[in-house]
């Protein structure tokens, strides 16, 4: 009998919003028990799941009759350290998400199989019969078997797989075979690769003197949590101060997270962090194998890797010694992630890790978002300015261009045909922006204004002429190109622009000067925007014409003109963000012009140049569209003066969106003060990939009555039978509104 009977508290991944007790498994005398942060395998119903032990606990709800024990512990180290379970906890709480699931977003996926945390080898050991087989010659009649048995006391007793592999072909038949005899074992054991300490490959420049003061004051912050907003644009630097932060962190033996938004999108910073330490660095992202994930993870985790660079889920990769995190693009939406399970701000959550850890974080950006400078507003980060570009290079030119007063061709306006005719010949690059892909986003009937739908969506097919397809951009759907209307048989037209078709309007204006695309048609395959890229940065391409993609981490020092085709979208939405991420476009792609000695130009296409908005932007730069779009949103209560979160229903039908909805709202009952409920409403493209979506939004004033309301709240509409029919999620901080 053990006199004090323990209850381990085990994260499961289900939808249940609880953990689960068991009994402690049955190991040996001397065994360990498992520990918080371990993985198991338990019995869940009748099936065996991989669970993490959160907590262990000398007491359990259920009387232990009714307890299991834990099947197998996982790990002979926890996979999870104390601050990782501590992150995890935290984001369940705030995201109102089943801590098991979270878990699940956190790990990766071969993990949550009982993959091993430790990497391990598979190794061939002599025994004592197999030692004295060899001696004696053995076994006579099978060749192979010998002479695995004679190599094997060549190499001292033992082997690893892939040596006996180099050694010869057929060795595991045969190794096999001698097992059954008892002359060999087989054995899993774990590879102990011995952390190289980091070097430093390259010195860099010397720093500019705001530079050196922003490494001064996180330097000064390095064992205690301090929040930084590090503003400058594209070009002044920025990077250069992580690499130098990350020297320092280095230098005391502790590990750095970078994240950023796509890493496809910036291979220029992980080449720059490869180009400067002879450090091990892991690099984690969406496109990864399962296999090159547990690797990377495996290398963060036992200290190998110094430095871990990665997109959104990276904010969850273990660190040892966890010296700096550093979010670059802080104001990109990639970081938040607003689909699936979890809906979780990977910039948040770094904030909130660092806070954790107890180190300084630092939130890169040239167009920071009003979330983070409100936050410097109240003290709360402190603000770093890179106000110069390095180099020789002056900041560009903006100027907007009245599509209402100039004739307009195939999109791009006289003035701005002229502008560019101007740069090419001095020998410039010339951008050109639009933010859509395709050759043009409508089929249009010329005889009865029949305009190709998609059928699964409330949304216009977009045609892809080169492909000679009609796609939906919204779900996928993909349908061959029609000669004639599908209605009345008549001719057909495409209308309007994509970057397609603004590349074939170029081709012919500029016919002997080579053009290159950059948008998601292009780059799907790997590779291809390395070759886009390069030709770009080459001067090979005169011409680049893209999406937003152009706007992320490149560097094209000879583009010296940007033309930016349509600013309108956006400027009228009913998103409230929606100004300030054109804001963060427009400057962003401004940024791409000018980064070498010749003056960059920027010409921006608008029908409306009266718009606040732009005036505010091009008169007063960022800081002054930032400021006045604070006072426009403290005015009307919305983040980041109040608190939002919406939960998020779809269905078969509007009817049964909308009720799971309406009930749900009838559920809260009379709402806390200072709060509110808005809607439900459908969403703004009602009809998405067949199904039909809708919001109800929860606004407070403050952050703990809305997590409170909540807390109470989400049990009732989890127990709504109208939840069956219906998918639906709570985005807490939602960074889209439809
Ligand atoms: P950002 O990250 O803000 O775009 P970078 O750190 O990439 O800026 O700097 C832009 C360019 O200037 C890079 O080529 C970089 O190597 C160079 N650079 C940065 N800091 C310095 C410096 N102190 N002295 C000289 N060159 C620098
Ligand atoms: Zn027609
Ligand atoms: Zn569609």
């Amino acid at each position: 009998m053990r006199p004090n009977p323990q209850f381990f508290r085990v994260a499961i991944d289900t939808p249940l919003r609880r953990l689960f007790d068991y009994l402690p498994p049955a190991l040996p005398e001397s065994a360990t028990g498992p520990k918080p942060g371990m993985r198991v395998r338990v019995p869940f119903g009748r099936r065996r799941l991989v669970g993490v032990v959160m907590a262990v606990s000398d007491t359990s709800d259920l009387p232990a009759e009714r307890l299991r024990p834990i099947l197998e512990v996982l790990d002979g180290t926890p996979a999870l350290d104390a601050s990782a379970l501590e992150l995890i906890q935290w984001a369940a709480e705030y995201y109102h998400h089943p801590v098991g699931q979270v878990l699940a977003s956190a790990l990766p996926r071969l993990m949550r199989l009982g993959a091993s945390v430790v990497a391990t080898e598979e190794r061939w050991t002599l025994t004592g019969g197999g030692l004295a087989a060899a001696a004696a010659g053995e076994p006579r009649r099978a060749a192979k078997q010998r002479a695995l048995l004679d190599f094997l006391v060549s190499t001292g007793g033992a082997a690893a797989a892939g040596s006996l592999s180099e050694h010869s072909v057929g060795w595991r038949d045969a190794a096999r075979s001698l097992e059954k005899r008892g002359f060999l074992a087989r054995a899993e054991v774990a590879l102990v690769e011995v952390a190289e300490p980091a070097r430093v490959r390259a010195a860099g420049p010397t720093l500019l003197p705001e530079q050196r003061d922003a490494v001064e004051r996180v330097g000064q912050a390095s064992r205690a949590y301090a929040a930084f907003l590090l503003e400058g644009v594209t070009g002044s630097g920025k990077t250069e101060v992580y690499l130098r932060l990350t020297e320092e962190a280095l230098a005391q033996r502790r590990a750095v997270l970078v994240l950023v938004p796509e890493i496809g999108l910036t291979p220029q910073l992980v080449g720059r962090f490869r180009e400067r330490f002879a450090a091990p660095l892991a690099v984690l992202h969406s496109a990864l194998t399962d296999q090159e994930r547990l690797a990377a993870w495996r290398a963060a985790w036992s200290g190998q890797a110094r430095i871990v660079l990665g997109t959104r889920s990276a904010v969850f990769a273990p660190l040892p010694d966890l010296g700096l995190i550093v979010v670059d693009e802080e104001h990109d939406a990639s970081f938040k992630q607003h689909e699936g399970a979890l809906r979780y701000s990977a910039r948040d959550l770094a904030v909130v890790r660092a806070r954790l850890a107890r180190v300084p974080v630092v939130l890169g950006s040239a167009t920071p978002s009003l979330e983070t400078l409100n936050n410097v507003a109240s003290g709360r980060y402190t603000r770093l300015r890179l106000l110069r570009r390095t180099g020789e290079s002056q900041p560009p030119r903006l100027a907007l261009i009245d599509l209402r007063e100039t004739t307009v061709e195939a999109g791009i306006s006289t003035p701005a045909t002229l502008a560019m005719e101007r740069h090419l010949a001095a020998d410039g690059q010339v951008l050109v922006f639009l933010n859509r892909r395709g050759y043009a986003p409508t089929l249009l009937c010329t005889a009865c204004g029949w305009i190709a739908p998609c059928r699964e969506c409330d949304a216009r097919l977009t045609v892809h002429l080169a492909a000679a397809r009609l796609r939906c951009h919204h779900c996928g759907a993909d349908a061959p190109l029609p000669a004639r209307c599908l209605q009345c048989g008549f001719a057909v037209k495409p209308v309007g622009q994509g970057t397609e078709r603004i590349e074939a309007a170029l081709a012919t204006r500029f016919p002997h000067l080579p053009i290159v695309r950059l948008d998601r048609d292009v780059v799907r395959r790997r590779g291809d925007l390395a070759e886009v890229v390069r030709r770009m940065a080459s001067g090979e391409a005169r011409i680049l014409v893209g999406t937003q993609m152009v706007t992320k981490g490149h560097d094209f020092p000879n583009v010296t003109l940007v033309v930016v085709l349509n600013a309108d979208q956006g400027l009228f939405s009913t998103d409230f963000r929606a100004p300030e991420r054109l804001a963060q476009t427009i400057v962003q792609v401004a940024g791409r012009a000018g980064r070498g000695p010749k003056p960059g130009e920027v010409l921006i296409q608008t029908e409306f140049p009266q718009h606040p908005l732009l005036m505010s932007l091009l008169e007063r730069g960022y800081d002054g569209f930032a400021e006045a779009a604070l006072a426009e949103r403290l005015q009307a209560s919305w983040p980041p003066f109040s608190r939002l979160a919406a939960l998020r229903a779809s269905g078969k039908t509007r009817d049964t969106a909308l009720g799971f909805l309406s009930e749900a709202r009838a559920a809260a009952g009379t709402t806390p003060r200072g709060l509110k409920l808005l809607g439900p409403v459908p969403a703004a493209m009602a009809k998405r990939a067949g199904r039909y979506h809708a919001q109800l939004l929860i606004e407070s004033h403050e952050r703990r009555p809305l997590h409170q309301f909540l807390d109470a709240w989400l049990p009732r509409v989890e127990a709504q039978k109208s939840a069956q029919r219906v998918r639906w999620a709570l985005d807490v901080d939602p960074l889209e509104l439809f």
